[in-house]
């Protein structure tokens, strides 16, 4: 019994107008009781969706440091983001890994640090093309996962978000199969390195591609518990996919 969770990354993109426009979608629904929805907005604006927004949808930060306060120009504290009523952070996106060289080790201690802080954290892993042709898949998104269990010692307030990098903003899905293989071999990895418990309970989102048109096959893979949206986030077909388990 594992709340379907549905997460949208708005990455880079919106202003003022677009996210009025967003957030009014969002508070028209209708969004199924059954599904938790998150969003993640841009922080210069991360205050303005939050008082658009019904209380039942979070609002997440899109990164964030790894300590409260200090001389870290232009970063962002979980502590700050609590403060502006953010109760959420992504964490580990490919595009923080790939353009922003965070390291597995930067990205588990940031995530220790927000959880620490009172946040609810969606910790992204993923392999990219080549390490999937490569026969690496299950070596690479265990190795992500291990560099956060080495850090985590209670799961209930992280979602992981399996975003195979070929698949994210590339119109190319992993299939239904493909990616209840990768979120199988993951709960299967749990059972054997943190606990059977935490295996059963951990929340898995798919990313990668997701629309309107493919989320209801994605949805009903046994162990594919809701979704980590891009592009389709910023559009009103976000509600269907929301709704995907309906
Ligand atoms: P797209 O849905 O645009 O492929 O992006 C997925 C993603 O990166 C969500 O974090």
């Amino acid at each position: 019994s594992r709340k379907f969770c549905v997460g949208g990354n708005w990455k880079m993109n919106g202003n003022k107008a677009e996210i009025a426009e967003i957030c009014k979608g969002l508070t028209a629904g209708p969004l199924d009781p059954n599904t938790e929805v998150v969003v993640g907005c841009p922080a210069p604006y991360l205050s303005y969706a939050r008082g658009l927004l019904p209380a039942s949808v979070g609002v997440a930060g899109q990164n964030c440091f790894k300590v409260a306060k200090g001389a870290y120009t232009g970063e962002i504290s979980p502590a700050m983001l609590k403060d502006i009523g953010a109760d959420w952070v992504i964490i580990g996106h490919s595009e923080r890994r790939q353009i922003f060289n965070e390291s597995d080790e930067l990205i588990a201690d940031k995530t220790a640090h927000a959880l620490a802080e009172g946040l609810k954290v969606i910790a992204c892993i993923g392999e990219t093309l080549q390490e999937r042709e490569s026969g690496q898949t299950e070596a690479v998104v265990f190795r992500q996962t291990k560099a956060l269990a080495n850090v985590i010692k209670d799961w209930t307030n992280v979602v992981v978000a399996y975003e195979p990098v070929w698949a994210i903003g590339t119109g190319k899905t992993a299939t239904p199969q493909q990616a209840q293989e990768v979120h199988a071999a993951l709960r299967k990895w749990f059972t054997e390195n943190v606990s059977a418990d935490v295996a059963a309970s951990v929340r898995i989102q798919y990313g990668g591609s997701v629309t309107a048109a493919n989320c209801r096959e994605l949805a009903s893979q046994p162990d594919i518990d809701g979704f980590l949206v891009g592009g389709a986030s910023l559009k009103p077909e976000f509600i269907q996919i929301v709704n995907a388990r309906q």
